[in-house]
Formats: C-alpha cells, sequence, structure tokens
C-alpha cells in the first residue's frame, strides 16, 4: 500500500500542530505507525491521500451512524450555509432539535446545546453540583467523560493509550474531588459512599462503556446505581455522547429500562458536526443560567448548520425498522470476526452493543478497567496494521470501539470477515 502523501502529510502537520493532530488518538501512536490523512469519504468508505479507500469503522468516532456524506443531510447543509453560518441569536432550529431530543430521550424534559461531549459533560457537573451543594463526584476507571480537568482521571482511551491516566496539567486540588470506581461493580460505589457521606454531587457513568473497548453493563448495574443515588440524593448522570442514539433511538437508557436525572449527548446527535447537549430533569434544568444561577454559555452553542445535521440525522434515524437493520448487520459481523478468530485458533473476547462492539485480545471476560487493561495491545497493534493493509480502517487502540453504520452492506461486511480471518491467521 503506497502512504507516501500521508507520510509528507504527516511530516509537514507536525511542523505547525503539536504532535501532527489535533486529538492524540488520531496519530496512531500505540499501534506504532503513522496516520493515515484522510480526503474525502461517502457512505462506509473513507479515501485517504494517497487514494487508497478502506471501509470504515471509525465513524469520525461514532456520529457516523448514516454512513459517509447522506445526501439528506448534505443538502440541508448546503441549504443551511445560504442563509447565515451563525447569527450568535435563537433560532427556529434550536426549539425543533431540543424538542427532537426531548421527545427521544426518557430523562431529558429540557435541554441545553453546546459544541462538543466534553462540554455537555463539563457543564452537567457543575450543573449537579450547584444543584446538590456538594463538590465530589463519582467516574467508574476506564470511562472517558472529555479533557475537562475534573474527569481527567483515569479515563480510559485516549489517556490509556497514552499511559498517563492523570494529565500534567490538572491540579491535585481539582482532581481530588474526583472519586474513582470500578465500572459494574457496585460494591466500589457503596465504599466511596461510605467514605464521604453526604459529600457526592453526581455519579457520571457511560451506560454502555466504550471509551475501554466496548463494555456492556452487567445485569443490575445500572438499576443498582439508579437506587443508589435515589437513596443518597446523589445526581445520576448518564453520558450517552457515544451511546446516545446509537444503542437505541432513546439512548441505553431506554434500551436498558433506567432513567438517569440527567443525560449528556453529543457526536450523532451533531451528524457530524460539532454538536453537545445535557438534560434532563426540569427541576434541576432550571437553575441553569440565565433561568437560574448556575453559569454556562457558547458563543457558537445552537449553530445553525450544525442544528440542521443534527435534525435531519434523526429524522433518518426515526425510520421505521432503523435500529433492526442495524443490529442485524452489527451481529452478522461482530461474529464472523469472533468466528474467523476462533477457527485461526486465536483467543478473542468479543463484546457487542447493537452497533457498537470490540475484540479484546484476551481469553479472560472483560468488565472494567483492570480486565481491559489486560489485553494483548501488541498483539492487537499487529492485528490492525494487517487489516490496514487489507482496507479495513479500525480505530488505532484497543481501547477503542468499533462503529457499524447503516450504509455498511453485506458486501463490506463479508470484505472484512474474510479480512479478519487472514489476519488472525497471519498472527
Ligand atoms: C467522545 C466522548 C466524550 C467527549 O466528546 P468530545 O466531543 O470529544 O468532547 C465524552 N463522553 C463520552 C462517553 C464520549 O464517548
Amino acid at each position: 500500500m503506497n502512504l507516501t502523501t500521508s507520510a509528507s502529510l504527516f511530516r509537514e502537520a507536525q511542523r505547525f500542530i503539536p504532535g501532527g493532530v489535533n486529538s492524540p488518538v488520531r496519530a496512531f501512536k500505540s499501534v506504532g505507525a503513522d496516520p493515515v490523512f484522510i480526503r474525502k469519504a461517502a457512505g462506509p468508505t473513507i479515501t485517504d491521500a494517497d487514494g487508497n479507500s478502506y471501509i470504515d469503522y471509525v465513524g469520525s468516532w461514532g456520529p457516523m451512524i448514516l454512513g459517509h456524506c447522506h445526501p439528506q443531510v448534505v443538502s440541508a447543509v448546503q441549504k443551511a450555509v445560504e442563509t447565515g453560518s451563525s447569527f450568535g441569536a435563537p433560532t427556529e432550529l434550536e426549539i425543533t432539535l431540543a424538542e427532537m431530543v426531548v421527545q427521544a430521550v426518557p430523562s431529558i424534559e429540557m435541554v441545553r446545546m453546546v459544541c462538543s461531549g466534553t462540554e455537555a459533560t463539563m457543564s452537567a457537573i457543575r450543573l449537579a453540583r450547584g444543584y446538590t451543594g456538594r463538590d465530589k463526584i463519582l467516574k467508574f476507571s476506564g470511562c472517558y467523560h472529555g479533557h475537562a480537568d475534573s474527569l481527567l482521571v483515569k479515563a480510559g482511551s485516549g489517556a490509556a493509550t497514552f499511559g498517563v491516566p492523570d494529565s500534567p496539567g490538572v491540579p491535585a486540588d481539582f482532581a481530588k474531588h474526583t472519586l474513582t470506581a470500578e465500572y459494574n461493580s457496585l460494591e466500589s460505589v457503596k465504599a466511596l459512599i461510605q467514605q464521604n457521606p453526604g459529600q457526592i454531587a453526581c455519579i457520571i457513568v457511560e451506560p454502555v462503556a466504550g471509551n475501554m473497548g466496548t463494555v456492556p453493563p452487567a445485569e443490575g448495574f445500572l438499576q443498582g446505581l439508579r437506587a443508589i443515588c435515589s437513596n443518597e440524593g446523589i445526581v445520576l448522570i448518564f453520558d450517552e455522547v457515544m451511546s446516545g442514539f446509537r444503542v437505541a433511538y432513546g439512548g441505553a437508557q431506554e434500551l436498558y429500562g433506567v432513567t438517569p436525572d440527567m443525560t449528556t449527548l453529543g457526536k450523532i446527535i451533531g451528524g457530524g458536526l460539532p454538536v453537545g447537549a445535557f438534560g434532563g430533569k426540569k427541576e434541576i434544568m432550571q437553575m441553569l443560567s440565565p433561568a437560574g444561577g448556575v453559569y454556562q454559555a457558547g458563543t457558537l452553542s445552537g449553530n445553525p448548520l450544525a442544528m440542521t445535521a443534527g435534525i435531519e440525522t434523526l429524522k433518518l434515524l426515526q425510520q421505521e425498522g432503523f435500529y433492526a437493520k442495524l443490529e442485524e448487520k452489527s451481529a452478522y459481523l461482530a461474529t464472523g470476526i469472533a468466528q474467523a478468530a476462533h477457527d485461526a485458533g486465536y483467543p478473542i473476547f468479543s463484546t457487542r452493543v447493537g452497533s457498537m462492539f470490540c475484540a479484546f485480545f484476551t481469553k479472560g471476560e472483560v468488565k472494567d478497567w483492570n480486565t481491559a487493561a489486560a489485553c494483548d495491545t501488541k498483539m492487537f497493534a499487529k492485528y490492525f496494521l494487517l487489516m490496514l493493509e487489507e482496507g479495513i480502517y479500525l480505530a488505532p487502540s484497543q481501547f477503542e470501539t468499533a462503529f457499524v453504520s447503516i450504509s455498511h452492506t453485506e458486501k463490506e461486511l463479508d470484505k472484512t470477515i474474510s479480512a479478519a480471518r487472514k489476519a488472525f491467521k497471519a498472527l
């Protein structure tokens, strides 16, 4: 495969951009390679600067559930840009998307739009602290909630990939308010609550963990968190930046039937443009400025192009049978890859929730950060490069989720399974 243009672009990029990328996981560092520079995409396919095409399972890290460049989204955004790309004043589009979100997500009665998932979780936590008058927050090891100071503690993927779960620049005085429990362990949560009685403002959790690979919630885990939070007056926040509109239209809370107090969204809600959102009970959301005193703002929040992409994307997701079809494709692919590994005598632990899936390079069960971290990341790196060589673009880290889009057809899925067969045999 010829990657000379990507290689020279990467050299150039490193002169002007730290590490040559605008987000660390793009750098391919954990698989010991240089990143592929992308020129364009369509449907399930992305094409790099040298003209190589790949079947894409990164999907911009989650947003592209329709595949790239869905014609309905493209044409709506084109029309929108002709009538103004930003006003810094309210528009009807914001009401439309807000109403769609309220109707979709069980826990959300009111919602505020922001520009990224990071902003959504950061703001949700401030609001939970303002609402409860408490300072401490509880998160789970291996869960990623964006790069805000208080959340960059034991934060999975990007951070884990680089072996710096706690970043320099995060004051110890901030991080000390963040308590860390083990995913899928209610016992670890109860112990922390006992040690910090009446001090915890919120528990924030990925209801399907997607930033340490894909780790589904154990039976009763989310229900247990719900009960604990109700008893203790703790705000339960589901970070559905990845799982929202992904594992079901109403997110993991619809799928598992557990309703948090607040929810954060991102990725799919922007249809490929920068959007995040946080919402929840009216009683909590009304405390947000200018209705209440908890401050939060954004110059480009509710941007008309981004709202348009979100609205059109959500409309398409509402089509009859969309999620059933996506489930079918995803099950076919994940099963096919697991079978390929099995047939080659190569041990992997395969996980999947809807169109999120992961092949963990380990013999043991993966249920939390410690069991995920036990994976053979060197072998994963080899697998990743073999797949890339076969024209399959996976996330360049063991601790990421693969995403299937509705645009992946049997042809692409079969090609991917064949590539996996070849790769597992070669390992
Ligand atoms: C991606 C992600 C974020 C951060 O969103 P950004 O838009 O990258 O800031 C937060 N939480 C979860 C669960 C995510 O997957």
